[in-house]
């Protein structure tokens, strides 16, 4: 389904849409798997002798946990990819695939994955200002203070501890 045939792209560019399932064989073994379909579209384009341009985008949904306050929530996946498939072993473009010379077409799988992991952040945060659990009782510091400290103390609670320790030892 992401395979892109060459030849039809030495003639013009070739649309790359596609609806690909989350368990597709082509994305591999994802470590936060999507909820919802990916989407990816783009197009590829001859770039010169044996080199073709793919800009892309890939888009879908994935189910992850606040790093702060440990609430599920769904987060959109909205990513662009470029990358040039060449076969000039020599290219050292950092978004450069080389592929073997004479290759009648491209899976862009790899590319896909690539991007799903990169936009699905390492710690992913509900919301930017996220005030996370208190150190002391565990209470979800978002629905309200709890009676633990003054406010103020309570979002650097979980470093102060941490110090604590250390100095303890
Ligand atoms: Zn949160
Ligand atoms: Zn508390």
């Amino acid at each position: 389904m992401l395979r892109v045939d060459l030849r039809a792209a030495t003639t013009g560019p070739v649309e790359t849409d596609a609806e690909v399932s989350p368990t597709d064989p082509a994305l591999g073994d994802l470590e936060v798997v999507p909820t919802r379909p990916v989407l990816v579209s783009g197009r590829l384009m001859a770039s010169g002798p044996g080199s073709f341009y793919w800009a892309g985008r890939v888009r879908t949904q994935v189910h992850v946990t606040c790093r702060r306050c440990l609430v599920p929530f769904t987060l959109d996946v909205d990513d662009t990819v470029s990358l040039l498939f060449t076969e000039d072993e020599d290219n050292d473009d950092p978004a450069a695939v080389i592929v073997p010379p004479r290759t009648a077409d491209i899976d862009l799988g790899d590319a896909v994955r690539e991007a799903l992991i990169l936009a699905i952040p390492e710690f992913p945060l509900c919301r930017d200002d996220c005030r996370g659990l208190c150190a002391g009782c565990g209470a979800d510091l978002n629905q309200g203070a709890c009676g633990c400290r003054p406010e103020t103390d309570l979002r650097w609670g979980p470093l102060h501890v941490l110090q604590n320790d250390e100095e303890s030892r």
